[in-house]
């Protein structure tokens, strides 16, 4: 008994399945894995004790070029594709959660320059947001707005060489870190949905305001408010009215994927750590894994994990090589966030009371995947999408064929 208290817990990596895909993109990994042990995993217990990431890790994700994976190398960025994505945000927030989230949603301000900037934008934009410099926020959600993205109160007025915004953001990922914001507006009618870049150090914008949250704690998380931001016509991003298809894009094709694979990060440490517990503690003078009932539970934590890992591998791929994945992408973050809470509760049972000690991790892990479900859509809002693309043919815009006579729909 004795012998036991003083042994430390220690977490390894848990037996996991060799997959062919991830071979494509060994070298992220292996870069991933080693900037995790040489930069992240010396702050990750006091990331998680003190519900803060220090300024030297987030400069070196920026140094390291992490912030501009999808960025074109005539950019400064690395010029990866989703796959890639989907292993560097993995294996990061395996490595610490919360790093692993702001490392996911930088790519989705950026994404949206990538896709729909104009070229003077890109020139000036994307060098800056691949080393770090700029890091940009996408800022769409409001207080009374979430999942209604139409119902937001955000304006935007046409006033002498420019625009004006109004309103306040709620719920944004990096925003107290960000210098940069992709800002969601709605014309004085609430009929024209519009997209623009918003630069952090224009008069009226204050980024200050940071959520308290239960998970992902240390995930710099806050409200963006715009107060008679005045900006240049040459801040608008596509044309005026473009911004609900210019929303929905990003969300489907930046945003899941990269939800997809916090949760998937989240997910590969909750079995990590069930496994080393299982090892680890010692019950009736043998591992606790000697138990039936703990290798059913470890059994089902690793039968979503692999399912989870496998269905964001193939999503991911399929949108890197340019085939149709809208349904693969938000089927893929559906699973994700929904199995990855699921595996946490089930490894809680298998720590017992420790679950809910902080140093045990696994009750913090709980409510960190519990922090990857509502973002890029519900766990309701993307079975409504799967369900409307599988039984009412709504397939959005740029997945339709030309050949094919089919209604465009975006929403
Ligand atoms: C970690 C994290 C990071 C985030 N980052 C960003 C960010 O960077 N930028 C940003 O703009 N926002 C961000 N968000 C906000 C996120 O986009 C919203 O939380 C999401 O859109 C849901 O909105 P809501 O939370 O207001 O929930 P609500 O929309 O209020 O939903 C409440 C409930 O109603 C259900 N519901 C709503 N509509 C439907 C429907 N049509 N069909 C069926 N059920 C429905 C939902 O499933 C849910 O159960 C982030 C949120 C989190 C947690």
């Amino acid at each position: 008994m004795q012998a036991q208290r003083a042994r430390q817990f220690t977490v390894e990596s848990a037996p996991y399945q060799h997959n062919r895909l991830a071979h494509r993109h060994e070298d992220v990994k292996i870069e991933t894995e080693h900037f995790v042990q040489t930069v992240v995993k010396p702050h990750a217990e006091a990331i998680r004790r003190m519900g803060a990431i220090p300024d030297e890790v987030i400069r070196a994700l920026g140094t390291a070029g992490w912030f501009g994976l999808l960025i074109p190398r005539k950019f400064g960025g690395r010029g990866l594709d989703c796959l890639a994505r989907i292993l560097n945000v993995e294996y990061m927030t395996r490595g610490c959660p919360d790093v692993g989230a702001v490392l996911q949603i930088g790519q989705l301000g950026t994404g949206t320059l990538i896709e729909f900037g104009s070229p003077a934008q890109q020139a000036k934009w994307l060098p800056l947001l691949a080393t770090g410099e700029r890091l940009c926020t996408i800022s769409i959600t409001e207080e009374q707005s979430g999942s209604h993205i139409l119902g937001m109160q955000t304006t935007y007025e046409e006033r002498g060489d420019g625009y004006v915004l109004n309103g306040e953001k709620w719920f944004i990922g990096n925003c107290p870190i960000s210098n940069l914001h992709v800002v969601f507006a709605l014309d004085q009618n609430q009929k024209k949905l519009s997209a623009f870049i918003v630069e952090g150090e224009r008069p009226g914008v204050d980024n200050t305001m940071r959520h308290k949250t239960i998970g992902l704690r240390a995930f710099p998380f806050g409200r963006l408010k715009l107060d008679e931001v005045e900006i240049p016509r040459a801040n608008l991003i596509g044309t005026i009215g473009q911004g609900q298809d210019i929303a929905h894009r990003i969300i489907s094709h930046h945003g899941r994927p990269s939800l997809t694979a916090l949760a998937l990060g989240i997910h590969h440490r909750i079995y990590d750590l069930a496994y080393s517990y299982s090892g680890y503690r010692e019950l009736y003078g043998k591992n606790l894994r000697a138990l039936p009932e703990i290798r059913q539970k470890i059994f089902e934590i690793y039968e979503r994990f692999e399912l989870c890992r496998q269905s964001a591998y193939e999503a991911a791929e399929l949108d890197s090589t340019g085939e149709k994945s809208y349904r693969a992408l938000s089927l893929a973050k559906y699973l994700n966030s929904e199995r990855a809470f699921e595996s946490a509760m089930i490894a809680t049972d298998i720590f017992g009371a420790r679950a809910g000690l902080p140093e045990y991790e696994i009750g913090q892990l709980m409510l960190d995947a519990m922090m990857t479900r509502p973002p890029s859509g519900t766990g309701d809002v993307q079975k409504r999408r799967i369900m409307e693309h599988l039984f009412e043919e709504k397939t959005p815009a740029w997945e339709v064929d030309e050949d094919e006579n089919r209604l465009a729909q975006v929403g």
